[in-house]
């Protein structure tokens, strides 16, 4: 998988971190990565074609290849990320529009909310996590765990597309932005401190997405 060499690249070269977002909650600090087992488990995280990942960072030194991709310019691992493309676009005034402060200062300003104060950090209902701008799906409640962190985790997404990664500089150190594929949106970031089986955690914040409680109809096949 194409992704896949990114994120052992990029995951196990700028994640091993902290919780970037202050994670100095006791118990919090997240374990050395194991980056060789992590490296394996990678695939939930996948980017659309025209986004990152397509190409080895620039510390490779891999020849260039002439992968046909849909890429709209090479994608580099660089300190200025070039605009990603998505599907849905609005404006700004659209956006505000649309949603909350709060969720349009998160979700479109690249903001993030304070640990233990989100809708979901601590919440075990059933259901399907949904983006806040565009309504795509992007985790379930079965791969949400306990991370201690303050945040909603998942050890996955809820499909391969459904979330795009990018590295984010913004603050040292490194991290991996994540977002919702379909317009954009800024979740959270992605670690390598995550559960099996994938070993990564999906740290997103509350106000990017809205929970979608299971139907009762639709009982929970356990
Ligand atoms: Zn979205």
């Amino acid at each position: 998988m194409q992704i896949g060499l990114f994120h052992r690249q990029a995951l196990a070269g700028i994640l091993g971190l902290a919780c970037a977002w202050g994670c100095d909650q006791p118990g919090a600090s997240p374990p050395e990565p194991p980056a060789p087992a992590v490296a394996a488990s990678l695939e939930p995280v996948k980017a659309q074609p025209a986004t990152i990942a397509k190409s080895a960072p620039a510390a490779e030194t891999d020849p260039p290849r002439q992968t046909k991709t849909a890429t709209q310019g090479e994608p580099e691992m660089s300190t200025s990320p070039k605009p990603l493309k998505f599907p849905v676009q609005k404006s700004d005034a659209e956006w505000q529009a649309l949603l909350t402060p709060e969720e349009y200062r998160i979700t479109r300003l690249k903001g993030t909310e304070r640990a233990f104060t989100g809708a979901y950090w601590n919440t075990k209902l059933a259901g399907t996590y949904q983006c806040v701008c565009c309504g795509r799906k992007l985790f379930v409640s079965d791969a949400k765990f306990d991370s201690g962190c303050g945040w909603p985790s998942f050890f996955r997404a809820i499909d391969e597309d459904a979330i795009v990664t990018q590295e984010d500089r913004s603050i040292p150190p490194p991290r991996v932005e994540i977002m919702c594929s379909n317009c954009g949106s800024h979740l959270g970031h992605v670690f390598e401190d995550g559960p099996p089986p994938t070993g990564l955690r999906f740290c997103v914040n509350s106000a990017s997405v809205r929970l979608v409680p299971r139907e009762a109809a639709e009982p929970d096949p356990n």
